[in-house]
């Protein structure tokens, strides 16, 4: 509210947009880190933000498609985003 950090909300892909149980931007939990792949688009201060909201699978071998899916806050100075 101070407006100190910028933050986006990323669910948004190439190929998904209103149907978000299709996302296939994966984080895969690797020791104490999440090693997060896949791409976002039209996301609404994506390349301002400092604090990202971001939809991915975490179990991509959820039976029905809506089920696995999380959101990651990703801090914008993240190596490799
Ligand atoms: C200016 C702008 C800013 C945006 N910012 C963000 C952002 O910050 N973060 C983010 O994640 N995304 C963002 N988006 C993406 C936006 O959320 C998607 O455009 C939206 O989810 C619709 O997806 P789509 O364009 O792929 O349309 P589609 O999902 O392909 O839908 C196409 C049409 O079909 C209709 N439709 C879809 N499903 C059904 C259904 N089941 N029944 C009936 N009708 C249906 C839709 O209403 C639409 O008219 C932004 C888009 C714009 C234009």
């Amino acid at each position: 509210m101070s407006g100190d950090l910028i933050t986006a909300v990323a669910m948004s892909e190439p190929a998904v947009g209103s149907d978000l149980s299709g996302i296939s931007t994966k984080a895969v939990r690797d020791g104490n880190d999440y090693v997060i792949n896949g791409q976002k688009t039209f996301i609404t201060n994506g390349i301002n933000a400092d604090l990202i909201f971001l939809a991915v699978k975490t179990d991509p071998k959820a039976i029905l498609a809506h089920k696995g899916i999380s959101m990651i806050l990703i801090e914008g100075d993240t190596p490799g985003f």
